[in-house]
């Protein structure tokens, strides 16, 4: 199908939720995907921070296919070993507790909300009131637009639920004040992600620890987007110097068959009871073996290489930086970079298009990239070349 045909039938026949950029992909390989047309696009937002193995890598191509060959779906009705397994790697690349697992990041947090309430419930019928911060996103369900602190997410759905306050990122005496004995838990992301990339400050975070500490509070640390390494650590939170009672995790988990998860620390791994909570696909075999396949990729083929990839694309971007006046700006951490533009990135990311870059833009300022964590030093001098001849035109 030629692409404007396609844009035509999806105009009758898809809810138009989606500002969709003007291309259509067509399949992939490591880092490259090509559109209908068989143009080729370097991949550097990994279908938003999922394909962190990139596209159709062989083991996971071979996981995946003898899986869906033996059994794809059980249903939670029964064991299943390969959730097991996953669990059991989760903590061991966190800290000991127990793991539920569903199919999407909105998910994750919404069983996050109900472990916490759940857990407040118990101890007090009053302590049910939920801090986030300000510019953070959490997901789309109503309880995770609630949850997110970004009215323009939240406009039009009234009425929402109750007892969500919002408070400044790396802002601690606010963050001081929004706490007392009815606050039951503190979501943070480690980076906020959809609001621009902005990492938050070690000393914010460690006194968030402390005041849900001294307040009996839950913090949970929304690792949607963060987790699986996309940070260059397995959970963003790991570069902070404490350890959250919960993360949530989607995103990068099974490099894009739907899964995602929520871990639990040994103080409240076993809130959510018998009952209380379920999932009719979550963490079937087949999304669990895909997950299983990623985590060992990743420690076996490209963690022990990650730090030289990492130094050679954020010197690229301070390169870039020091020869084009327009990036005032570069932020993130391990492979979630943006650049804070003075203007025109709906532009410049349509000229990264025509030249085979994928990333995005959000608003006039921010380009945001999440490459797939498989590059090397070829696809980062192509980054490199095709970043200069975008930014050459602005
Ligand atoms: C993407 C994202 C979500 C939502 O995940 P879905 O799978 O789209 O529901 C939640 N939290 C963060 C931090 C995200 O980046």
């Amino acid at each position: 199908m030629k692409f404007d045909e396609l844009k035509n039938r999806e105009q009758k026949a898809i809810i138009p939720t989606y500002g969709r950029y003007p291309i259509a992909l067509s399949h992939g390989k490591g880092s490259w995907v090509y559109d209908l047309e068989g143009k080729e696009y370097l991949d550097f937002l990994s279908g938003l921070a999922v394909c962190n193995l990139g596209h159709s890598h062989p083991r996971l191509v071979q996981a995946i296919s003898d899986q869906a060959a033996k059994l794809i779906h059980t249903s939670n009705l029964y064991y299943t070993d390969n959730q097991v397994r996953l669990a059991e790697r989760i903590a061991g690349l966190s800290f000991s507790g127990k793991t539920f697992f569903c199919n999407s990041g909105a998910e994750a947090n919404e069983a996050a909300i109900k472990l916490a309430r759940k857990r407040g419930n118990a101890k007090d019928k009053k302590k049910n009131k939920i801090l986030s911060l300000k510019m953070s996103f959490h997901g789309r369900t109503v309880q995770t637009i609630t949850l997110t602190g970004q009215p323009k997410l939240q406009e039009g759905f009234d009425p929402l639920p109750n007892n969500f306050f919002y408070v400044e990122p790396n802002n601690s005496s606010e963050l001081e004040q929004a706490f007392d004995k009815d606050v039951c838990a503190l979501f943070l992301e480690a980076v906020q992600g959809e609001a621009g990339v902005f990492p938050l400050d070690e000393d914010f975070v460690k006194k968030a620890r402390e005041l849900c500490d001294q307040y009996d509070a839950l913090l949970i640390i929304d690792e949607v987007q963060t987790g699986v390494w996309r940070t260059g650590k397995f959970l963003g939170s790991q570069y902070f110097s404490i350890l959250p009672d919960v993360f949530t995790l989607a995103k990068g988990l099974a490099n894009g068959l739907p899964i995602g998860a929520l871990h639990a620390s040994e103080e409240c791994m076993d809130v959510l009871g018998p009952k209380t909570h379920a999932s009719t696909f979550g963490g079937n075999p087949l999304a669990s073996r895909a997950a299983l396949e990623v985590i060992d990729v990743m420690e076996e083929e490209i963690v022990p290489g990650m730090d030289k990839v990492l130094e050679n694309l954020w010197n690229t971007m301070k390169e870039l930086k020091q020869q084009f006046s327009i990036i005032q700006e570069i932020r993130g951490r391990g492979f979630m970079i943006a650049l804070g533009l003075k203007q025109d990135a709906p532009k410049v990311l349509a000229a990264m298009h025509d030249n085979g870059l994928l990333g995005n833009a959000i608003g006039e300022n921010t380009i945001r990239f999440l490459p797939p964590l498989i590059i090397g030093d070829h696809e980062i001098a192509a980054f490199k070349d095709k970043m200069t001849a975008v930014l050459n035109g602005f």
